[in-house]
């Protein structure tokens, strides 16, 4: 009991203590590498830990993958717009996205909640009937997790086991310079859907009668609300028979996932801002809110579409398909990692993705 009272007040001390690190200093990569550096590897079966979308056990000849995510009310979600059983889907895609990052496919799903008493039953069925629909849609198995109460709000935590053969596997550190830069899909668009209702909940605040017309917005509020994975990317990729030499999903922004891809491989980035694929619809959300569409492509986050690079051989197989887009390539790694404007100006890429805790 002393021992307690005593660490408490050394808590409190701390808290106080200004010579202390603030976490916001950090950021969130940064936070993550201080915490972990000091951590190996003891066991022959751990593959590969940290550092990528999801750590490679091998246990037997087949490699399994693993990785896990944290999803907070009023941090990762917001329940005025989001609906329960569209978070409970968005949590299984968030999961299973590393996981096609790592070119593998998602097997098991655990989802552990934790939730107050202003949920009803019915409230937390409606999550999981979004976790169901994820899992048949993307034939995933939930296997197990945890239920707690909480004092305030919802907390949701999944993690997903996948497999591959080993050859396929595709990490964040096998880009070489002259590799295309490709993506999948367009960008921006789960930013522009937030804003998008950020700016329908300020006025349900002012008049709760108000029925907005969303019917302008409705791809981008999809992108937002409802993402799917990129299953079929990974599908396409296996049928052209292109094993991509690194990758990463797209959850944080652009820029933030072409520098982890620059950090991992050792190689510097050209990235050509006409190139970068933006819907038409997403184009005209950018205009009305007077943003650029560049920067949400760069910063927004959350599109969830696959990020990687392939060797040129490969570029007449992927050349002109619809799901796919050159954006750029990879360079020697002191020219660092470029944007160049329409104009032909030089930009270098700096990481405003996903700050927690500022
Ligand atoms: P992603 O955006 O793909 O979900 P993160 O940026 O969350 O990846 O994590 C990067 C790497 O750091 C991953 O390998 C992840 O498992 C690891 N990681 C994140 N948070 C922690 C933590 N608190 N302790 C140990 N490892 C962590
Ligand atoms: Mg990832």
């Amino acid at each position: 009991m002393t021992f307690l009272i005593y660490a408490y007040f050394c808590n409190m001390l701390e808290n106080k203590n200004s010579s202390k690190t603030s976490l916001s200093d950090l950021g969130e990569f940064a936070l993550i590498d201080h915490l972990t550096k000091k951590f190996g590897l003891e066991n022959k079966s751990s593959h590969m830990g940290i550092g990528d979308d999801a750590a490679i056990l091998q246990h037997g000849n087949k490699p399994t993958l693993i990785s896990t995510d944290l999803l907070i009310e009023g941090v990762h979600f917001d329940l005025s717009y989001m609906p329960l059983k569209h978070l409970g889907y968005k949590a299984v895609m968030v999961n299973i996205s590393d996981i096609y990052a790592m070119n593998s496919i998602p097997q098991q799903i655990t989802v552990s909640i934790a939730v107050s008493n202003r949920f009803t039953l019915e409230a937390v069925e409606e999550l999981y009937q979004g976790i169901n629909l994820a899992c048949k849609n993307y034939k995933v198995d939930l296997i197990g997790g945890d239920t707690s109460s909480s004092t305030k709000g919802l907390i949701l935590s999944v993690s997903v086991l996948g497999c591959a053969s080993e050859k396929k596997i595709v990490k964040r550190d096998g880009a070489k310079e002259n590799d295309l830069l490709v993506v999948s899909g367009d960008l921006g668009g789960a930013y522009a859907g937030l804003q998008v209702l950020e700016r329908e909940k300020a006025v349900f605040k002012v008049n709760p009668n108000t029925q907005p017309d969303l019917s302008n917005y409705a791809y981008s509020i999809e992108r937002q609300l409802k993402p799917e994975a990129r299953k079929d990317v990974i599908e396409l990729l296996d049928e052209l028979n292109i094993v991509p030499t690194s990758m990463i999903d797209v959850s944080d922004g652009l820029s933030s996932e072409i520098l982890h891809l620059s950090k991992a491989s050792k190689v510097g980035f050209h990235l050509f801002e006409e190139k970068i694929p933006i819907d038409p619809e997403i184009s005209l959300i950018c205009q009305e809110f007077k943003l650029n569409s560049t920067t949400a492509a760069l910063n927004g986050g959350e599109d969830y579409e696959l990020l990687f690079t392939i060797d040129q051989k490969d570029f007449d197989k992927i050349k002109n398909h619809p799901l796919l887009t050159v954006i750029g390539h990879a360079c020697d790694n002191k020219a660092g990692c470029q944007l160049i404007t329409g104009l032909g100006h030089q930009i270098e890429i700096s990481a405003q993705g996903w700050q927690s805790f500022s």
